[in-house]
C-alpha cells in the first residue's frame, strides 16, 4: 500500500556543495570544501562531529600513521591537548575529537545543521542536484552544485537510483558482523593501556554457562582516564538495511554487553569494580552499500599496491573482516594501495560523490579502506577534487590534482 503526499518544500539555501553526514569522510569533505572558498552546508542526525569516531565510542585511530592534511592535524591536536595514544599508542578522547572538530569547521566557515536527517535526493535523471532534509523546523530543501553522500551506508547514493553491492551478491547475511559499542568505568590500572580480553571473558562466559559470541573482543581504554570501551558485542546475518532488524540487533547487543558487564564483575575478581557506563547510541555497523562507482577497487588492487594518477588516499591497513559467524575475525595484510577518486564518484551520475566506507570496491577491500583514517582522507580530498571541478567549471572527472597523501 502506498499514500501519495502532495509536498510544497521551502528551500532552506543555495549551496556549492551539501554534505551528509558528520563522520570521518564528512568531516574532512566539509572542512576542505570551506578551507576552499566554497559556501558548504553539512548536515548531521546526531549532536556532534565525528560520526563513528564519537558517536559510536569507536577506539583506535586506524592508519591515521604519516598522513597529511586533516587526519595529521588532528592526530597532532589530540597529542597537544594531551588526549592522544594509550592503545596501541592511537587512541583518543571522544569529546575532544568533538570538539576539535567543531572548532575546524568554524574556522573553515562550514555551516553546520546538527540534529537534521537526510531525507530524499533531488535529481533530474543521473544528475543530482540538492536533497530534501527533516529538523525541527520540519521538512527544506538544499540546492547544491555538489551533494556528498558520507552516511555510511550511501543513503543519498541509492536515494538517487544509484546502483550498489551488498554482502556476497545481494545477500546481506553474508555482511560483517554488527557491535554495539559500550563504556566501562573503573578499569583496573594495570590495564590502562588496554587488553585483548577473550581469555577473561571465555572464563566467566564459561562459569556462567553461557556461550561467548565473539573470540577477539579488547578493551580499549581512553587515554588518560579511568574508562574505555568494550569491543565485544557481535550480532549475526542482520539485514544493515532494514530498521526493524537494525533494532533487534541493537536490543540483542545490549543484552549482551549486560551479560558480559554482569559475568565480569561477578566471576573475574580483577574486574569485580568496573563499572557500567553507557552503550553507543548509534549501532556499529561494519559493512552495508557499496554503491558501484566509476571505478571498483578489487581485491587485487589491495594486494597488489595499486596506484593511480587521481588518487585521493593511502590505505596501509589490512583487510579485517568480522566473519558473518562466531569465527572470530578474517584478516589478511594489504600492500600499501591507493583511492582514486573514480571510486567515490557512482557510475554514470553527476553532481554526487560518496565518501567513506560505502564507496565503490570488493568486499575485501572495504574491510581494508573502512577505517577511520582513510575515511577522513578520502572525504577530504574528495573536498579538494570537488572545489577544483566548481572553480574551473569543469567536470569531476577532467580535474587533475597531483594531491601528497604521506609525509613519508
Ligand atoms: C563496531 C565498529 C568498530 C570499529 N572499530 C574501528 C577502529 O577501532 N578504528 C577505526 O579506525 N575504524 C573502526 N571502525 C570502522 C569505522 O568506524 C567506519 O568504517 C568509519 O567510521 C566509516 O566512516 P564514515 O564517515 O563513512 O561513516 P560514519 O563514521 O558511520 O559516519 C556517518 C555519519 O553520517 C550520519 N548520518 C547517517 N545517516 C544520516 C542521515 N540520514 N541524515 C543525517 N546524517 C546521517 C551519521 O550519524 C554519522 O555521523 C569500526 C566500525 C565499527 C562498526
Amino acid at each position: 500500500m502506498v499514500i501519495n503526499e502532495n509536498l510544497t518544500t521551502p528551500v532552506f539555501g543555495e549551496y556549492d556543495a551539501v554534505v551528509v553526514g558528520a563522520g570521518p569522510a564528512g568531516c574532512g569533505a566539509a572542512i576542505a570544501l570551506g578551507r576552499s572558498g566554497l559556501k558548504t552546508l553539512l548536515i548531521e542526525k546526531f549532536n556532534c562531529l565525528g560520526g563513528a569516531w564519537t558517536t559510536g565510542f569507536m577506539n583506535p585511530f586506524f592508519d591515521c600513521h604519516e598522513k597529511t592534511g586533516i587526519v595529521g592535524e588532528l592526530v597532532r591536536e589530540l597529542k597537544a591537548k594531551g588526549h592522544f595514544g594509550g592503545f596501541w599508542n592511537i587512541s583518543f578522547n571522544y569529546e575532544y575529537m568533538k570538539s576539535i572538530l567543531e572548532k575546524k569547521m568554524q574556522e573553515a566557515s562550514v555551516e553546520v545543521l546538527y540534529n537534521t536527517t537526510f531525507s530524499r535526493t533531488l535529481a533530474d535523471g543521473k544528475n543530482v542536484y540538492g536533497i530534501v532534509a527533516e529538523n525541527i523546523e520540519g521538512r527544506f530543501a538544499v540546492l547544491a552544485k555538489a551533494v556528498f553522500d558520507c552516511t555510511g551506508d550511501g543513503n543519498v547514493a541509492a536515494s538517487a537510483g544509484c546502483p550498489f553491492e551488498l554482502g556476497v551478491d545481494g545477500d546481506y547475511k553474508e555482511c560483517q558482523a554488527m557491535t554495539l559499542m559500550f563504556l566501562v568505568g573503573n578499569i583496573p590500572e594495570k590495564y590502562k593501556d588496554g587488553l585483548m580480553i577473550f581469555e577473561k571473558l571465555n572464563a566467566v562466559y564459561e562459569k556462567a554457562g553461557k556461550q561467548i559470541p565473539f573470540r577477539v573482543p579488547y578493551l580499549i581504554p581512553v587515554p588518560n582516564s579511568h574508562f574505555g570501551v568494550i569491543q565485544f558485542t557481535h550480532m549475526y546475518e542482520y539485514n544493515p538495511l532494514n530498521a526493524a532488524e537494525l533494532t533487534k540487533a541493537t536490543m540483542e547487543g545490549r543484552q549482551q554487553l549486560i551479560d558480559a558487564f554482569e559475568f565480569l564483575t561477578k566471576y573475574d575478581e580483577e574486574f569485580k569494580d568496573l563499572e557500567l557506563i553507557t552503550s553507543s547510541s548509534v549501532l556499529g555497523v561494519r559493512e552495508s552499500r557499496r554503491i558501484l562507482g566509476e571505478y571498483r577497487i578489487s581485491t587485487d588492487d589491495i594486494l597488489t599496491g595499486a596506484t593511480f594518477d587521481d588518487a585521493v588516499a593511502r590505505v596501509t591497513f589490512g583487510a579485517d573482516l568480522h566473519t558473518k559467524s562466531n569465527k572470530g575475525q578474517n584478516c589478511f595484510q594489504v600492500q600499501p594501495y591507493q583511492i582514486p577518486i573514480r571510486a567515490l564518484i557512482p557510475k554514470g551520475y553527476k553532481g554526487i560523490i560518496v565518501a567513506g566506507r560505502s564507496i565503490s570496491g570488493s568486499r575485501e577491500a572495504m574491510a581494508s579502506y573502512r577505517v577511520t583514517g582513510n575515511c577522513a582522507q578520502m572525504g577530504e580530498n574528495a573536498g579538494y577534487y570537488v572545489a577544483e571541478s566548481i572553480k574551473q567549471n569543469i567536470d569531476l572527472l577532467d580535474v587533475k590534482l597531483n594531491l601528497q597523501l604521506t609525509n613519508a
